[in-house]
């Protein structure tokens, strides 16, 4: 039986989707180095502790494990560490999918689905993306992705490679059954990090800007649970092992919640006022960023089952209350 390779299977997406994999009896090999995931989160997946960027590794997987798609999440992620550290973004993320399609190209398998981000956007204008949208990504997170994303194209109109590029808008919530979720360390993303602070392992939540020219002065996003975004990948190898053509989408919900909606939402779920700070904006932040998200529910077939912002805070609440539990039990 053949294999899927889902590099970066141990992170907070990648384990979501190794997760889906598994339940519907795929063969899955991860590659993960560890750095910035989680054993356990694997499941019943093959881990190879490695990087992606070595090709002697990378070659050997795709050999010994009979692999004919990659499903290639590893990566930094991280935008503000990416504008002081441009490199460690453009080896870890740009150079080390090179030397991974690399490998790939070598062991005829042909079949890619690729992590990329909203960021490739930037700041389009009025807010919203479609995937016409003129890419102008305005930090080294987005243009690393794009490069890959470029990579991709042209290997595929020189007929080495079919692709799927997915561009996740932002991504929250966890596994509803509390198996698996986002454990990552000096989180930044604004749900974890409400979270954190709503089960009291951080003293305040601060908002980053109060007067964007939006309804209530704070930023807007599409937040789209992990466990949709899962499913968009499962639908993605479907329609590439159906000889489908290659495909550049966005994956969201199509229209967003403010800062503002997000607490007030975590205080509904958690039952207590947060302690919110409000601050000057972040540098870098545009006021609004939503998914025009026709095109994955039309050429995939896709359709959300957790379009409900209390739900997602439900599983991301769950998940946090869990690690805290675990912190406990480990003093
Ligand atoms: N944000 C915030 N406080 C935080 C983290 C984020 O107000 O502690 C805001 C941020 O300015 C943006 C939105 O929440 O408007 C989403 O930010 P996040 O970092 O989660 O994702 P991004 O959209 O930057 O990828």
């Amino acid at each position: 039986m053949k294999s899927i390779l889902v590099t970066g299977g141990a992170g907070y997406i990648g384990s979501h989707v190794v997760q889906q994999l598994t339940a519907r009896g795929e063969r899955v090999v991860v590659v993960d180095n560890l750095v910035s995931g989680f054993r356990e989160a694997v499941g019943s997946a093959g881990l190879v502790v490695g990087n992606v960027g070595d090709q002697a590794l990378m070659a050997r997987v795709l050999q010994e494990h009979q692999v004919d798609a990659v499903l290639h999440f590893a990566a930094h992620t991280v935008v503000p560490e990416s504008v002081r550290d441009p490199l460690k973004y453009y080896g870890n993320n740009t150079c080390n999918t090179r030397n991974l399609l690399a490998c790939c190209v070598d062991a005829g398998v042909r079949r890619i689905i690729f992590s990329s981000t909203a960021a490739v956007y930037g700041m389009p204008v009025g807010g919203i993306a479609d995937e016409q949208t003129p890419t102008q990504p305005i930090n080294p997170y987005g243009m690393s992705k794009l490069m890959s994303e470029t990579m991709l194209r042209d290997l595929g109109t020189a007929g080495a490679m079919d692709y799927v590029i997915l561009r996740y808008f932002n991504v929250a919530g966890c596994d509803p059954q509390g198996r698996i979720g986002q454990s990552t360390p000096n989180a930044t993303l604004l749900l974890k990090v409400a979270c954190e602070h709503a089960v009291g392992r951080r003293g305040q939540l601060f908002i980053f800007g109060t007067d964007y020219d939006t309804p209530d002065g704070t930023g807007i996003r599409d937040y789209i649970h992990v466990v949709d975004l899962a499913t968009a990948h499962l639908r993605a190898l479907d329609h590439l092992r159906n000889q489908g053509e290659s495909l550049t989408l966005n994956c969201g919900y199509g229209h967003g919640y403010s800062v503002r909606e997000v607490i007030d939402a975590v205080q509904r779920v958690c039952g207590h006022a947060l302690n919110v700070v409000e601050q000057p904006r972040r540098a870098g932040d545009p006021p609004m960023l939503i998914a025009r998200a026709d095109e994955l529910r039309q050429r995939l077939g896709w359709e959300p089952a957790h379009d409900d912002l209390d739900f997602t805070v439900r599983t991301a609440l769950a998940w946090e209350r869990h690690l805290l539990a675990q912190a406990m039990d480990q003093h």
